[in-house]
């Protein structure tokens, strides 16, 4: 295999969301022209059950499947388990690790991003991101009293609702809890959930996302990014009673990790201890870091002229053309780095590789072909379906007040236990929306937003449930 010398037309990296959807655009697209995917693991993401919500809000299942049923779907494509080690744009040409020289003429960077673990390294410190980890992180807690979860994301959030029967320490570098999704009040709404006792899960309902073992091929951890529903298959449960005991440390981060032998004089026993930006010392099992994560980029600096943007991503234009030439990005890899329409921004997301696989598709085609391109209209309005402690959350254009500078007002409608709903608004215009539970306002939202509608005749009518607001405006 070592000096292997293949080519196509379009050549895709990555097996995950971004990828996948990119190399289905272009057998569809282009069906004449031969295609490479090329993935370190032998399992790629599908999407599946798609459910259009709205015009621009999708909900849908993620499936692992065999990398032979992707191929088997389209005459064209050709995958191959490896991982690209090297680009050399100048010769149009990608490196593996096993030594196969792949030119292109179009190249598309669908590699995702691994997580930003503290302490890396630290035996007791885990990172959940695939499947390995996964498995890691279960065998781990069914003998665990006590965890410390760090992070404050949509991962640590799931981690926090779904154990269960075991201590949880939370520490969170904000005021409230899942900052990166939604506001104080929503915060404190789902607050009241970790106090409930959960209802007994039944172990065969789940539909989506089955997830097989998919270890890197060189056992380096490159499997794709997991998503909704990756606690699924998964026992998280500790103890006969459902109900884990969580505090919260507010406003923290974790200094420093110390070893139990570090310890002994605080009379506790524990395998790890972190100490918190608070003072405060917490011996635990293990820690779980869920704090972000970093674009999988490096491969493709050396020798090339790609820009990087400060978060690691590499550099895409409204085209998701990178600063290479016939080189494009999409997914957790990329940062989109276009003048972006005012209430669309960038956030690593299913949803979003997803748009961008497909996108960037059409763009490679058009590049390939002459053709002009549009932007796609999903770029105009930020939307994202997912599930926090068992509620539909929707989240559409500036729903945390992103880019307003504090000047917006909120609308709030709140039901405790079924619903939240929080409208933001500016100059009597809807900018954005947090819709927590059945609340059926999304389309509503989604057309008040796009459409820049002044609504100042409604007031604190918008929501009230007995005005049918879409009559009105039909
Ligand atoms: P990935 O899915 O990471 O795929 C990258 C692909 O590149 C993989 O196939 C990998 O094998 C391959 N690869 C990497 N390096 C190489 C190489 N050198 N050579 C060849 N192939 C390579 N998003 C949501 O929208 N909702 C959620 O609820 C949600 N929950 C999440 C929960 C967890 C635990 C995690 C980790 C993420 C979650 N996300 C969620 C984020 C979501 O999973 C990512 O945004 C999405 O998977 C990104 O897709 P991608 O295709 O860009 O990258």
């Amino acid at each position: 295999m070592a000096g292997e010398i293949d080519s196509a037309t379009f050549v895709v990296v990555g097996g995950g969301i971004a990828g996948v959807s990119c190399v289905e655009g272009l057998s569809f697209l282009c069906p004449e022209r031969r295609i490479i995917l090329i993935t370190a693991s032998p399992f790629v993401k599908t999407v599946t059950n798609i459910i259009p919500l709205t015009k621009m809000l999708t909900q849908f299942d993620v499936e692992e499947k065999d990398a032979e049923a992707l191929s088997a779907a389209h005459p064209s494509l050709s995958v191959i388990h490896d991982s690209v080690v090297k680009l050399d744009s100048a010769d149009h040409t990608i490196i593996t690790r096993d030594g196969r020289y792949i030119q292109y003429e179009k190249l598309c960077i669908c590699t995702g991003a691994y997580p930003k673990v503290i302490a890396e390294g630290n035996p007791y410190v885990i990172g959940i991101r695939d499947t390995e980890s996964v498995r890691d992180f279960e065998k781990r807690i069914a003998t665990a009293r006590k965890i410390l979860v760090v992070g404050n994301g949509g991962i640590a959030t799931e981690v926090v609702h779904e154990l269960e029967g075991i201590e949880i320490v939370w520490a969170i570098k904000d005021k409230h809890i899942s900052a990166t999704f939604i506001d104080p009040g929503a915060a404190e709404f789902f607050l009241s959930q970790l106090q409930k006792d959960k209802p007994k899960k039944p172990v065969s309902t789940v539909k989506r996302l089955k997830y097989t073992a998919s270890p890197g091929k060189d056992g380096e951890g490159h499997g794709a990014a997991l998503g909704p529903d990756w606690h699924a298959n998964i026992n998280l449960s500790r103890t006969q009673s459902n109900k884990s005991k969580v505090s919260i440390e507010y406003e923290c981060e974790v200094k420093k990790v110390l070893d139990s032998k570090d310890m002994h004089s605080i009379g506790e026993d524990w395998p790890v201890y972190a100490e918190l930006t608070n003072g405060k010392i917490v011996g635990c099992d293990f820690i779980v870091s869920a704090t972000g994560v970093i674009p999988n980029s490096s491969m493709f600096v050396d020798g090339n002229d790609l820009e990087l943007s400060a978060d690691g991503g590499i550099k895409v234009n409204w085209l998701m053309e990178t600063s290479v030439q016939d080189v494009f990005a999409a997914g957790d890899v990329c940062t989109a780095s276009w003048e972006h329409a005012r209430h669309w921004f960038q956030m690593r997301l299913w949803t979003q590789a997803r748009q961008m696989g497909m996108y960037a598709a059409k763009t490679m085609v058009g590049s390939y072909k002459n053709e002009e391109v549009y932007q796609d209209f999903c770029f105009e309005l930020f939307s994202h379906v997912t599930n926090f402690f068992g509620f539909k959350v929707v989240l559409l254009g500036l729903f945390n007040g992103q880019k307003l500078n504090g000047e917006y007002e909120i609308l709030l409608r709140v039901s405790r236990g079924m619903e939240y709903v929080k409208l933001v608004m500016r100059d009597g215009k809807l900018e954005g929306a947090v819709l927590i539970g059945e609340t059926d306002l999304e389309e509503m939202c989604e057309n008040l937003i796009l459409d820049q509608l002044d609504l100042s005749i409604y007031g604190e009518d918008l929501l009230n449930p007995e005005i049918d607001v879409d009559d009105y405006f039909d």
